[in-house]
């Protein structure tokens, strides 16, 4: 069977890219037979980046009520709060005992705020807590305390995926055969989608365009996409418009090679913004109802995070008390 997890972290307002690039593709390949699916608020994770319990209180709320608006099956997969299950930060510090370093000298959001600080002639590790240096670690504990085989990530977390690998095969190497090494599954090329400013769409980058905004939020979100300042009539680069990308994602390969055409005719800016308004409000409108539903009954979405929590400790429970037995710790009783 086929283990498939897939975490968004509770620090923001899920976005059209949240969306795009995980929870759609994570809901139908929930569908499959043979599939056995997690998907979790990564609240733990939030933590580093976001010290405003509000924030993170107000995020796991709307991320929670966005998995299940848009239709996730809760019998199917495993859906769960991260800091509901503990299993998962005892195999943090298992993980930890046996990560070198300077592997985590290597990892991408380390470097990426080094780099930060040396570019304002800061100190390097200015700012830079424990939590962000080792968060491929926790990240390695999301995925290897369910043993997923298949995690769907964006090209930019590749390089997490094998750290949790190289962590897991180095665990194994020292313990016994316990973890089975992951694969990162990486949508197709451009499934990353840009932000208002034209960088990637991210709840850190304030960019965004909410999921689930009212229609009149979504339209002034879209409006907001920065463009270039050709005229209506001039042709336009589809392979350099956000507006496109968007589109595309939303759209059939039909739709999109209509736009496409409609690009290199030199459609107004105004005029492609608001064909884009019309294909995303098409196929949010349901479960945005649904959605405010949910988030109008918090009891509702609590019973079903606990349920999940039940399921997904009893899937771990057995397997970290065998792997602390393995390092040399009493088994949990
Ligand atoms: P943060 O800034 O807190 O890291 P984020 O908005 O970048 O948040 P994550 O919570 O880190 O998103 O990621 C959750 C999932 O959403 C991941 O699978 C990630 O690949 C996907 N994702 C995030 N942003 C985008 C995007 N712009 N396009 C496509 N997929 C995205």
């Amino acid at each position: 069977k086929e283990i498939v997890l897939t975490g968004i972290t509770t620090s923001g307002t899920p976005h059209l890219g949240n969306y795009v690039g995980a929870i759609r593709p994570a809901i139908e390949a929930s569908r499959q037979d043979n599939t056995d699916a997690y998907f979790f608020m990564a609240d733990y994770h939030a933590l580093i980046k976001c010290q405003d319990p509000a924030r993170v209180q107000q995020s796991r709320q709307e991320i929670a009520a966005t998995w299940l608006a848009c239709g996730l099956d809760t019998d199917k997969a495993t859906f769960y709060r991260q800091s509901d299950i503990p299993e998962i930060a005892e195999l943090n510090w298992l993980l930890t005992c046996v990560t070198s370093k300077g592997l985590m000298n290597r990892a991408h959001a380390y470097k990426g705020a080094v780099d930060a600080n040396l570019a304002d002639s800061q100190d390097p590790d200015f700012g830079i807590t424990m939590g962000l240096f080792c968060y491929p670690v926790l990240m390695a504990a999301d995925i290897l305390a369910f043993n997923a085989n298949k995690v769907p990530v964006g090209r930019d977390q590749i390089q997490h995926i094998e750290m949790a690998r190289d962590i897991a095969g180095r665990f194994n190497h020292l313990f016994g055969q316990h973890f089975t090494l992951p694969e990162a599954v990486v949508g197709e090329e451009g499934s990353i989608l840009k932000g208002l400013d034209g960088r990637k769409m991210s709840k850190s980058y304030n960019n965004t365009i909410p999921l689930f905004d009212t229609e009149k939020k979504l339209q002034k979100g879209i409006n907001k996409i920065k463009t270039n300042l050709l005229e209506p009539g001039e042709a336009k680069d589809p392979n350099d418009s956000t507006v496109f990308d968007i589109y595309k994602a939303f759209a059939t390969p039909e739709q999109t090679a209509e736009m496409r055409q409609k690009f290199a005719d030199g459609i107004a800016w105004g005029q492609a913004k608001k064909e884009l308004f019309e294909l995303i409000n098409g196929q949010l409108a349901e479960p945005r109802e649904k959605y405010l539903e949910l988030m109008a009954n918090p009891a509702q979405v609590e019973e079903i995070l606990q349920a999940g929590a039940e399921k997904a400790r009893a899937r771990v429970r057995g397997f970290i008390s065998d792997l602390r037995n393995a390092v040399g710790l009493v088994n949990f009783k």
